[in-house]
Protein backbone atom coordinates (compact mmCIF):
# COMPACT_ATOMS: atom_id res chain seq x y z
CA UNK A 1 0.00 0.00 0.00
CA UNK A 2 1.35 3.51 -0.74
CA UNK A 3 2.00 6.23 1.97
CA UNK A 4 -1.18 7.99 0.34
CA UNK A 5 -3.14 4.43 1.01
CA UNK A 6 -2.30 4.86 4.44
CA UNK A 7 -2.78 7.93 5.21
CA UNK A 8 -6.58 7.33 3.70
CA UNK A 9 -6.91 4.45 5.91
CA UNK A 10 -6.42 6.32 8.76
CA UNK A 11 -8.90 8.98 7.96
CA UNK A 12 -11.47 6.41 7.34
CA UNK A 13 -10.45 4.73 10.83
CA UNK A 14 -10.99 7.89 12.71
CA UNK A 15 -14.37 8.99 11.25
CA UNK A 16 -15.38 5.16 12.06
CA UNK A 17 -14.18 5.80 16.05
CA UNK A 18 -16.90 8.94 16.46
CA UNK A 19 -19.16 7.80 18.68
CA UNK A 20 -22.10 10.12 17.54
CA UNK A 21 -23.52 12.00 14.60
CA UNK A 22 -22.19 15.44 15.33
CA UNK A 23 -18.50 14.00 15.79
CA UNK A 24 -18.61 12.44 13.38
CA UNK A 25 -19.28 15.37 10.63
CA UNK A 26 -17.20 17.74 12.63
CA UNK A 27 -14.49 14.70 11.89
CA UNK A 28 -15.07 14.69 8.13
CA UNK A 29 -14.77 18.63 7.91
CA UNK A 30 -11.51 18.19 9.53
CA UNK A 31 -10.44 15.45 7.49
CA UNK A 32 -11.26 16.62 4.25
CA UNK A 33 -9.42 19.94 5.24
CA UNK A 34 -6.52 18.27 5.46
CA UNK A 35 -6.64 16.45 2.27
CA UNK A 36 -7.05 19.02 0.41
CA UNK A 37 -5.57 21.84 2.41
CA UNK A 38 -7.41 25.65 0.93
CA UNK A 39 -10.17 23.84 0.37
CA UNK A 40 -13.74 25.37 1.69
CA UNK A 41 -15.75 22.06 3.24
CA UNK A 42 -19.33 22.86 4.50
CA UNK A 43 -22.40 20.29 4.98
CA UNK A 44 -25.95 21.34 4.85
CA UNK A 45 -28.59 19.49 6.08
CA UNK A 46 -31.26 19.66 3.99
CA UNK A 47 -35.08 19.69 5.33
CA UNK A 48 -38.67 19.16 4.69
CA UNK A 49 -38.49 16.66 1.42
CA UNK A 50 -40.47 14.21 3.59
CA UNK A 51 -43.73 16.41 3.81
CA UNK A 52 -44.07 18.38 0.46
CA UNK A 53 -46.29 16.12 -0.79
CA UNK A 54 -44.29 16.52 -4.34
CA UNK A 55 -42.29 14.45 -6.48
CA UNK A 56 -38.60 14.77 -5.66
CA UNK A 57 -38.03 16.40 -9.12
CA UNK A 58 -40.80 19.41 -8.32
CA UNK A 59 -39.18 20.45 -5.23
CA UNK A 60 -38.75 23.79 -4.74
CA UNK A 61 -37.12 26.63 -2.46
CA UNK A 62 -40.24 27.12 -0.29
CA UNK A 63 -40.89 23.59 0.11
CA UNK A 64 -37.47 22.97 2.09
CA UNK A 65 -35.03 24.64 4.74
CA UNK A 66 -31.55 24.04 4.52
CA UNK A 67 -28.86 24.58 7.87
CA UNK A 68 -24.89 24.82 7.58
CA UNK A 69 -23.56 22.39 10.05
CA UNK A 70 -20.89 24.41 12.05
CA UNK A 71 -20.13 25.36 15.44
CA UNK A 72 -22.33 28.93 15.21
CA UNK A 73 -25.26 26.91 13.46
CA UNK A 74 -26.15 29.92 11.13
CA UNK A 75 -28.79 29.05 8.44
CA UNK A 76 -27.99 28.98 4.97
CA UNK A 77 -29.86 32.43 4.32
CA UNK A 78 -28.18 33.78 0.78
CA UNK A 79 -31.11 32.78 -1.74
CA UNK A 80 -28.79 32.81 -4.84
CA UNK A 81 -26.89 29.80 -2.62
CA UNK A 82 -30.02 27.54 -2.30
CA UNK A 83 -30.28 27.90 -5.66
CA UNK A 84 -27.27 26.66 -6.99
CA UNK A 85 -28.17 23.46 -5.15
CA UNK A 86 -31.12 22.72 -6.51
CA UNK A 87 -30.15 21.30 -9.09
CA UNK A 88 -28.08 18.37 -6.48
CA UNK A 89 -31.58 18.67 -4.20
CA UNK A 90 -34.14 17.87 -7.07
CA UNK A 91 -32.24 15.04 -9.03
CA UNK A 92 -29.55 13.73 -6.04
CA UNK A 93 -27.02 13.71 -8.68
CA UNK A 94 -23.31 14.88 -7.34
CA UNK A 95 -22.42 18.17 -9.42
CA UNK A 96 -19.44 19.29 -10.08
CA UNK A 97 -18.81 23.01 -11.36
CA UNK A 98 -15.22 24.38 -12.81
CA UNK A 99 -13.94 27.88 -11.68
CA UNK A 100 -13.05 30.37 -15.11
CA UNK A 101 -9.75 29.53 -14.75
CA UNK A 102 -9.99 25.76 -14.59
CA UNK A 103 -7.67 24.96 -11.84
CA UNK A 104 -9.82 24.84 -9.46
CA UNK A 105 -13.90 24.05 -9.06
CA UNK A 106 -16.43 22.93 -6.82
CA UNK A 107 -18.30 20.12 -5.87
CA UNK A 108 -21.39 19.27 -4.02
CA UNK A 109 -22.51 15.78 -3.32
CA UNK A 110 -25.88 14.74 -1.96
CA UNK A 111 -25.91 12.04 0.73
CA UNK A 112 -29.34 10.79 1.29
CA UNK A 113 -30.68 8.43 3.72
CA UNK A 114 -34.26 7.19 5.04
CA UNK A 115 -34.25 8.81 8.24
CA UNK A 116 -31.94 11.39 8.69
CA UNK A 117 -32.12 15.07 6.44
CA UNK A 118 -30.65 15.43 3.30
CA UNK A 119 -26.79 16.05 3.68
CA UNK A 120 -25.15 18.18 0.87
CA UNK A 121 -21.52 18.11 1.31
CA UNK A 122 -20.11 21.17 -0.61
CA UNK A 123 -16.21 21.46 -1.42
CA UNK A 124 -15.15 25.21 -2.96
CA UNK A 125 -11.92 25.23 -4.62
CA UNK A 126 -10.80 21.90 -5.08
CA UNK A 127 -7.79 21.76 -7.25
CA UNK A 128 -9.15 19.79 -10.70
CA UNK A 129 -6.76 17.23 -9.78
CA UNK A 130 -9.00 13.26 -10.51
CA UNK A 131 -6.80 11.57 -7.76
CA UNK A 132 -7.12 13.54 -5.22
CA UNK A 133 -10.82 14.09 -5.98
CA UNK A 134 -11.49 10.52 -6.16
CA UNK A 135 -9.92 10.11 -2.83
CA UNK A 136 -12.14 13.16 -1.45
CA UNK A 137 -15.03 11.25 -2.74
CA UNK A 138 -14.36 7.76 -1.56
CA UNK A 139 -14.05 9.53 1.81
CA UNK A 140 -17.42 11.30 1.48
CA UNK A 141 -19.04 7.67 0.78
CA UNK A 142 -17.70 6.50 3.55
CA UNK A 143 -19.33 9.33 6.08
CA UNK A 144 -22.44 8.51 4.19
CA UNK A 145 -22.40 5.31 5.22
CA UNK A 146 -21.77 5.76 8.71
CA UNK A 147 -24.04 8.65 8.83
CA UNK A 148 -26.74 7.09 8.05
CA UNK A 149 -25.82 4.31 10.50
CA UNK A 150 -25.67 6.77 13.47
CA UNK A 151 -29.00 8.18 12.08
CA UNK A 152 -30.57 5.13 12.67
CA UNK A 153 -29.27 5.16 16.15
CA UNK A 154 -30.00 8.84 17.02
CA UNK A 155 -33.07 9.56 15.14
CA UNK A 156 -37.15 9.17 15.46
CA UNK A 157 -37.99 6.98 12.43
CA UNK A 158 -41.33 8.69 12.09
CA UNK A 159 -40.57 12.07 12.08
CA UNK A 160 -36.13 12.27 12.09
CA UNK A 161 -35.83 14.33 14.71
CA UNK A 162 -33.49 13.50 17.58
CA UNK A 163 -34.69 10.52 19.74
CA UNK A 164 -34.75 10.42 23.53
CA UNK A 165 -31.97 7.90 23.85
CA UNK A 166 -29.45 10.73 22.24
CA UNK A 167 -30.85 13.58 24.87
CA UNK A 168 -27.91 12.95 27.40
CA UNK A 169 -24.90 13.20 25.13
CA UNK A 170 -26.18 16.04 23.18
CA UNK A 171 -27.31 17.62 26.79
CA UNK A 172 -23.60 17.37 27.71
CA UNK A 173 -22.85 19.42 24.50
CA UNK A 174 -25.39 21.82 24.48
CA UNK A 175 -24.46 22.77 27.99
CA UNK A 176 -20.72 22.77 26.75
CA UNK A 177 -21.60 25.37 23.79
CA UNK A 178 -23.86 27.20 26.34
CA UNK A 179 -20.95 28.01 28.77
CA UNK A 180 -18.12 28.67 26.27
CA UNK A 181 -20.35 31.47 24.76
CA UNK A 182 -20.69 34.94 26.93
CA UNK A 183 -23.98 35.67 28.00
CA UNK A 184 -25.84 32.31 26.91
CA UNK A 185 -27.79 30.05 28.45
CA UNK A 186 -29.72 27.42 27.87
CA UNK A 187 -32.83 26.33 28.14
CA UNK A 188 -34.99 23.21 27.87
CA UNK A 189 -38.74 22.99 26.54
CA UNK A 190 -41.07 20.13 26.70
CA UNK A 191 -43.83 20.51 23.87
CA UNK A 192 -46.78 18.62 23.95
CA UNK A 193 -49.91 18.97 21.47
CA UNK A 194 -52.96 19.42 22.36
CA UNK A 195 -55.79 17.17 22.57
CA UNK A 196 -53.70 14.71 20.18
CA UNK A 197 -55.82 11.96 20.85
CA UNK A 198 -58.59 13.12 19.40
CA UNK A 199 -56.80 13.52 15.97
CA UNK A 200 -56.28 9.85 16.57
CA UNK A 201 -59.97 8.82 17.72
CA UNK A 202 -61.62 10.86 15.09
CA UNK A 203 -59.61 10.61 12.09
CA UNK A 204 -57.09 7.85 12.99
CA UNK A 205 -53.89 6.22 13.41
CA UNK A 206 -52.29 7.59 10.29
CA UNK A 207 -53.59 11.38 10.36
CA UNK A 208 -52.25 11.58 13.38
CA UNK A 209 -48.74 10.44 12.17
CA UNK A 210 -49.21 12.73 10.00
CA UNK A 211 -49.62 15.66 12.13
CA UNK A 212 -46.60 14.33 14.09
CA UNK A 213 -44.59 14.55 10.70
CA UNK A 214 -45.75 18.76 10.05
CA UNK A 215 -44.96 19.26 13.44
CA UNK A 216 -41.68 17.71 13.56
CA UNK A 217 -41.16 20.15 10.24
CA UNK A 218 -42.53 23.33 12.09
CA UNK A 219 -39.35 22.66 14.55
CA UNK A 220 -36.98 22.20 11.91
CA UNK A 221 -38.08 25.44 10.51
CA UNK A 222 -38.67 27.56 12.83
CA UNK A 223 -36.04 26.79 15.68
CA UNK A 224 -31.96 27.64 14.86
CA UNK A 225 -29.65 24.50 13.88
CA UNK A 226 -27.80 24.47 17.21
CA UNK A 227 -30.98 24.27 19.24
CA UNK A 228 -31.25 20.66 19.76
CA UNK A 229 -35.35 19.09 18.53
CA UNK A 230 -35.61 15.64 20.28
CA UNK A 231 -39.09 13.35 19.62
CA UNK A 232 -39.13 11.89 22.86
CA UNK A 233 -42.13 9.71 22.81
CA UNK A 234 -45.72 10.01 21.57
CA UNK A 235 -47.08 13.81 20.93
CA UNK A 236 -44.07 14.73 23.12
CA UNK A 237 -41.37 17.05 22.03
CA UNK A 238 -38.12 18.57 23.86
CA UNK A 239 -35.91 21.41 22.22
CA UNK A 240 -32.75 22.57 23.93
CA UNK A 241 -32.28 25.80 23.00
CA UNK A 242 -28.61 27.97 24.09
CA UNK A 243 -29.97 31.61 23.63
CA UNK A 244 -27.79 35.08 24.22
CA UNK A 245 -30.31 37.10 26.24
CA UNK A 246 -32.52 35.70 28.67
CA UNK A 247 -35.90 36.44 26.99
CA UNK A 248 -35.22 34.86 23.46
CA UNK A 249 -35.98 31.19 24.59
CA UNK A 250 -39.13 32.65 25.36
CA UNK A 251 -39.83 34.71 21.94
CA UNK A 252 -38.56 31.84 20.36
CA UNK A 253 -40.84 29.46 22.28
CA UNK A 254 -43.99 31.85 21.65
CA UNK A 255 -43.28 32.13 18.14
CA UNK A 256 -43.13 28.58 17.80
CA UNK A 257 -46.53 27.81 19.51
CA UNK A 258 -47.89 31.26 17.27
CA UNK A 259 -47.05 29.04 14.36
CA UNK A 260 -48.47 25.85 15.29
CA UNK A 261 -51.70 27.21 16.20
CA UNK A 262 -51.67 29.27 12.63
CA UNK A 263 -50.57 26.77 10.65
CA UNK A 264 -53.18 24.75 8.24
CA UNK A 265 -52.54 20.68 8.65
CA UNK A 266 -53.25 18.95 5.61
CA UNK A 267 -56.29 17.23 5.89
CA UNK A 268 -56.47 17.53 9.57
CA UNK A 269 -57.21 21.71 9.87
CA UNK A 270 -55.46 23.58 13.26
CA UNK A 271 -53.57 21.82 16.27
CA UNK A 272 -52.34 23.28 19.05
CA UNK A 273 -49.29 22.83 21.26
CA UNK A 274 -48.77 23.24 24.95
CA UNK A 275 -45.30 24.30 25.91
CA UNK A 276 -43.63 24.18 29.13
CA UNK A 277 -39.73 25.18 29.97
CA UNK A 278 -36.99 25.95 32.54
CA UNK A 279 -33.77 27.87 32.14
CA UNK A 280 -30.72 25.22 32.57
CA UNK A 281 -29.05 26.02 35.92
CA UNK A 282 -25.45 24.92 36.12
CA UNK A 283 -24.91 21.70 38.01
CA UNK A 284 -28.74 20.58 37.75
CA UNK A 285 -28.97 17.08 36.76
CA UNK A 286 -31.07 16.74 32.92
CA UNK A 287 -33.27 14.63 34.16
CA UNK A 288 -34.54 17.17 37.27
CA UNK A 289 -34.26 19.87 34.30
CA UNK A 290 -36.82 17.67 32.15
CA UNK A 291 -38.62 17.07 35.50
CA UNK A 292 -39.26 21.01 36.27
CA UNK A 293 -40.41 21.66 32.24
CA UNK A 294 -42.89 18.89 32.87
CA UNK A 295 -43.83 20.48 35.20
CA UNK A 296 -44.66 23.58 33.69
CA UNK A 297 -46.30 22.08 31.06
CA UNK A 298 -48.46 20.25 33.45
CA UNK A 299 -49.27 23.91 34.80
CA UNK A 300 -49.80 24.89 30.91
CA UNK A 301 -52.83 22.23 30.38
CA UNK A 302 -54.30 22.89 33.42
CA UNK A 303 -54.68 26.40 32.31
CA UNK A 304 -55.98 26.72 28.99
CA UNK A 305 -53.78 24.48 26.85
CA UNK A 306 -52.00 26.58 23.66
CA UNK A 307 -49.39 28.48 26.03
CA UNK A 308 -45.73 28.59 27.18
CA UNK A 309 -45.02 28.48 30.80
CA UNK A 310 -42.22 29.38 32.64
CA UNK A 311 -41.07 26.77 34.96
CA UNK A 312 -39.77 29.80 37.38
CA UNK A 313 -42.99 31.67 37.29
CA UNK A 314 -44.85 28.67 38.83
CA UNK A 315 -42.45 27.84 41.12
CA UNK A 316 -42.36 31.44 42.53
CA UNK A 317 -46.25 30.05 43.65
CA UNK A 318 -45.35 26.89 45.31
CA UNK A 319 -43.55 27.11 48.82
CA UNK A 320 -41.27 24.95 50.74
CA UNK A 321 -39.97 21.35 50.20
CA UNK A 322 -42.83 20.35 47.78
CA UNK A 323 -41.01 22.12 44.45
CA UNK A 324 -44.32 22.59 42.96
CA UNK A 325 -45.71 19.09 42.59
CA UNK A 326 -48.74 19.52 45.37
CA UNK A 327 -49.87 22.98 43.27
CA UNK A 328 -52.08 21.25 40.92
P1 LIG B 1 -53.44 16.77 26.15
O1 LIG B 1 -53.94 18.03 25.54
O2 LIG B 1 -53.74 16.71 27.62
O3 LIG B 1 -52.01 16.54 25.88
O4 LIG B 1 -54.28 15.59 25.51
P2 LIG B 1 -53.78 14.50 24.49
O5 LIG B 1 -54.97 13.84 23.91
O6 LIG B 1 -52.80 15.08 23.55
O7 LIG B 1 -52.92 13.58 25.44
P3 LIG B 1 -52.95 12.04 25.76
O8 LIG B 1 -51.66 11.80 26.47
O9 LIG B 1 -54.21 11.68 26.44
O10 LIG B 1 -52.92 11.29 24.36
C1 LIG B 1 -51.79 11.18 23.60
C2 LIG B 1 -52.12 10.27 22.44
O11 LIG B 1 -51.01 10.18 21.56
C3 LIG B 1 -52.42 8.85 22.81
C4 LIG B 1 -51.89 8.03 21.67
O12 LIG B 1 -52.96 7.45 20.98
C5 LIG B 1 -51.21 9.03 20.77
N1 LIG B 1 -49.94 8.61 20.21
C6 LIG B 1 -48.80 8.32 20.85
N2 LIG B 1 -47.81 8.00 19.97
C7 LIG B 1 -48.35 8.06 18.72
C8 LIG B 1 -47.85 7.85 17.39
O13 LIG B 1 -46.68 7.52 17.17
N3 LIG B 1 -48.71 8.03 16.36
C9 LIG B 1 -50.01 8.40 16.57
N4 LIG B 1 -50.79 8.58 15.52
N5 LIG B 1 -50.49 8.61 17.80
C10 LIG B 1 -49.70 8.44 18.88
MG1 LIG C 1 -48.69 13.68 25.96
MG1 LIG D 1 -50.97 15.85 24.23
Amino acid sequence: MTNDGFEQLSTVVGLSRQSNGIALTRRLIGSLREMSPGTEVSVLDVFGRRVTGKAQSDIGPDDISIRRFDDTGQRLEKRDRVLDLMDVIRTLQPAAIESEGGESGQLIIPLSGEIGPLRLVVLEQVPVDPWLRAKLLQVIEIYGNLVRLMDSRERDALTGLLNRQTFAVLFELASQRAREQPNHALTLAVLDIDHFKRVNDTLGHLYGDEVLIHFARLMERSFRYTDDLFRFGGEEFVVLLCAARPDRARIALERFRNIVEKYDFPGIGRVTVSIGYVGCGENVLPTSLVDQADRALYFAKENGRNRSVDFADIDDQSTGESGGVDLF
